[in-house]
Parts: C-alpha cells; structure tokens; sequence
C-alpha cells in the first residue's frame, strides 16, 4: 500500500520536476508545471477510461495491473470479481440441488410473488394443482387453480391451519394447502400441496363408523328405556326389582347421554361446512338455558351479567349446545351451591362469553387436555354427576367452526373460568335491534 503511494508521489515530483525544467528552458515556469500537472491528470483520465471500458463490458480483470494507486484499485476490484464469481457458483449448485430435491417430493411446491404470480413450480405441480409450471407465463395462482376456497384462504393472511381442498381438475382428490410467507417484508409466499386423500378418507371412515354405530344404538337404547319405565311404573312390581330397575334406568339414561353426545360430535366433524349463521341474541339465548339449568339443579346460584344489545351471526343449535355444556359443567362438576357467574360483552378483540365458578378448580395439568375426548379430571365422579367426557370436546369444536376460541383459567380450590372468544367479524349490527334491551344483571 505505501509502496504504491509511494509510487504515486515519485511519479508526481518527475511530471512536475520535468515540467519545471521545461518551463525554467522557456522561461515560463508556472506554463511548465501546468505542464506537468495536465500530463499526469491525463494518464489518470486515461487509466479511468480504460477501466470504466472493461467494467462496462463486464469484463473480468486480468493480472498484471498497473503500479501505483491503480494498481491496488484494479487488485480490488480482481478481489470483489473472484468472489462474485464464487457466489454466483455456489448459488447455481445450491439452486439446482433445490431442483433436485423438489422434484423428488410428491408435493406441489409452488413459489408465489408478490402479486400471487408463480414464478416456479416443481414437478408435481400437473398432478396435484392440475397446471403445468412450463407452459404458465407469471400467471396468478388464483387463475390457475381457480378454487374459491384457496382465494379465501390466500387472502386471509392467517396460515396457522392447512387448508383442505379438492382440485377442480380432479375431484377424487384432497389436498392439504399449507402456505408460508417469505422475503423481503414476507411479500412472497410459498405455497406447498400435499395429497391427503387417503388419510382424509380414512379419517372420514372412522367418523361415518362412529357416527352410524351411535345412531343405529340409539333406537333400541330408546325402546329399552320405554320398556324399563313401563316396568318402573308397574304397580304389581316385586320390591326386590325396584333397586335393579332403577339402576338399570340410571346406566341407560347415561348411555343415551354418550350416544347423544357422540352423534353431535360426529356431526360437527362430518359437517365441512359451517352452520347456517343466523343473527343471534346471545343474551336471551343465555336466560333461556339458566333457567332450564335451574329446572334441572334448583339448588345452583347463577348470576348473569349479559349486553343484551350485542348480537352475534352463529348456528344457533350449535351456540346453545357449546353454553349449555359450559354452564352444565360449572354444575355438574363442583359442589351444589357454587356461586357461577356468566357474562356476555364486547371485549376489545370481539364478542366474550365467559362462565366463571367459585367451585374446585381444576389442577393446571389436566387443563390442556380437557378438550380431548373422554377426557375426565376424576373419571369416577364425572360418571356420577352424569359426565361423558364429551362436552367440552364438542365446544372446542363448535367455536372452530366460528372461529372462536375457548381459554380455560382455574385454580385448585379457588373455581375455574372457561371464556370464549369470538372474532369481532361474528358481531351482528342492525338497526332493528329494539334499543330498550341494555346491559341486564339477572340472577
Ligand atoms: P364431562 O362430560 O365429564 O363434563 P367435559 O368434556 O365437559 O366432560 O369436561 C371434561 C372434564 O373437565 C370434566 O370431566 C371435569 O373433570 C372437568 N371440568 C369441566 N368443567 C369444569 C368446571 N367448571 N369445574 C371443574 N371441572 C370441570
């Protein structure tokens, strides 16, 4: 480096000292070393051109290169080239590996723009997305695929689930769409299909079969029960039977329950699509089902606190099953007398419903799985109390299906609060809700 510097300076002091000389021949000094000084900005001009003509026609500088000052520039410039040339290497290996390795996957990986243009696709693509990647040019996935579904879905912006679709080009198949933004501020979006068909219809097998084996057990569960209350009934009935009788009416009354609960759980899950939403009046919908809950269990204490004026679109038959269960449950499952208190307002993320008790509590352990089937804190005592280890499981369920969620807050000793969440899109506003309705506590 100095060395060049060095070069530099010694080149400058002969130009000049040359031109000094000739200015001191013709008697003009100061002509002279402007002489000089043009002689030397000249071959910098003249290095800078030849460089700027070799960059141009991106040319790969070669050795040797001149001394001084230009040398060390066209040495880094040498340096940045091998390097680039490098990269450029490694990044063509490492694409064509990518290559490799997609088209070896069954799945449709398709890479997607910004503007939800393809720009590559694997081989599976044909087969499974029902276009082909080499005959597109930059068209949009939502042209190509043309599937309601998958625009919604894109457009939503949340990829936290698959999506569960069936092409257009071939209705035997399911596929599970899965997509993941990446890029410069998670513009792009990549976009991978897999066939699930035959997970899909076996899953679908095992839910007809449990669905057809709870339905074809009701009927002869119904006519046994008939039976056994015409026998209760009887007058000329021996008291010895009385005990059995009344046994047996308990543990068919429980299996009509699971039946019942099992057939509603299959129907959620066999439904793909969501319930007709009706506007709702939540509020009235919840005086409704306390005061069958106090019919059933005179002995509760349920306090209400409602917005009567907030209205939410749902299915009605699946909302009231998912309240009933929560409300049955704060009963069912602590001490009579338990003060439950239930509230129904606009939160700041949409519509809340929650039933809140002041019973046992439940052990943090067994709250992330208490909306798995059969899932029983004390299988014993649930069975007493009339538990299937059903409904939450059937609640979970219904607010998928609305998009809702359920958070469960309890501590042991001190109760439990089951709180739905809905999304601020399922409130209903209209006009014609009657203004006299307003925030009502009842008890
Ligand atoms: P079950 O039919 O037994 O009520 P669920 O799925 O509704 O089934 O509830 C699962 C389990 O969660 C219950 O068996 C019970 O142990 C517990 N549980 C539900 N709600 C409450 C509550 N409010 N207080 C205490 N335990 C509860």
């Amino acid at each position: 480096m100095w060395a060049a510097y060095r070069y530099e300076l010694l080149k400058l002091s002969t130009i000049l000292f040359s031109g000094g000389i000739v200015g001191w021949i013709i008697k003009e000094p100061s002509m002279g070393l402007c002489l000089g000084l043009l002689l030397y900005l000249s071959r910098h001009l003249y290095q800078l051109l030849v460089l700027h003509r070799k960059l141009r026609k991106k040319r790969h500088l070669q050795q040797p290169f001149p001394k001084g000052l230009w040398g060390i520039i066209y040495k880094n410039i040498y340096y940045y080239q091998q390097n680039g040339r490098k990269r450029k290497r490694n990044l063509t290996r490492f694409v064509a590996r990518f290559r490799d390795a997609t088209s070896t996957v069954p799945d449709a990986v398709v890479i997607l723009d910004q503007r939800l243009r393809v720009i590559w696709a694997n081989p599976a693509t044909p087969v499974l997305l029902g276009f082909n990647p080499s005959l597109i040019d930059k068209s949009s996935i939502l042209d190509l695929v043309n599937d309601p579904s998958l625009a919604e879905y894109i457009h939503s912006g949340t990829y936290s689930q698959p999506l569960e679709m069936t092409p257009a080009h071939n209705g035997a198949l399911v596929l599970s769409v899965q997509i993941t933004p990446f890029g410069a501020k998670k513009r792009q979006r990549l976009l991978v299909a897999r066939d699930i068909t035959q997970v899909y219809h076996l899953h679908q097998i095992r839910k007809d079969f449990v669905a057809n084996v709870s339905h074809e057990l009701r009927t002869p569960l119904t006519a046994i029960n008939g039976y056994m209350e015409n026998l209760q009934d009887m007058p000329t009935l021996p008291v010895a039977m009385q005990h059995p009788l009344r046994r047996i009416h308990v543990q068919i009354t429980r299996m009509t329950a699971l039946i019942n609960d099992l057939l509603a759980l299959s129907r959620l899950e066999v439904e793909t699509k969501a319930a007709k939403r009706i506007p709702l009046n939540v509020g009235e919908m919840l005086d409704s089902i306390i005061l069958e809950a106090k019919t059933q269990h005179a002995d509760c204490s349920i306090e209400l606190v409602a917005d009567y004026d907030l209205w939410i679109r749902a299915g009605e038959s699946e909302l009231h099953s998912a309240i009933s269960n929560l409300i049955l449950n704060a009963i069912k499952h602590n001490p009579s007398g338990t003060k439950i208190a239930v509230r129904w307002y606009a939160g700041y993320n949409g519509p809340v419903l929650s039933v809140q008790d002041t019973g046992e509590g439940i052990a943090p352990e067994h709250i992330p799985r208490l909306t798995e089937r059969f899932y029983r804190v004390d299988k014993g005592r649930s069975r007493i109390s009339g538990g299937t280890g059903l409904g939450l499981a059937i609640v979970k369920h219904v607010l998928n299906r609305h998009e809702a969620k359920l958070f469960i807050a309890s501590t042991l000793g001190q109760g439990s609060t089951f709180t739905c969440q809905f999304p601020k899109a399922a409130r209903y506003t209209a006009v014609s809700i009657t203004p006299h309705h307003a925030t009502g506590q009842r008890q």
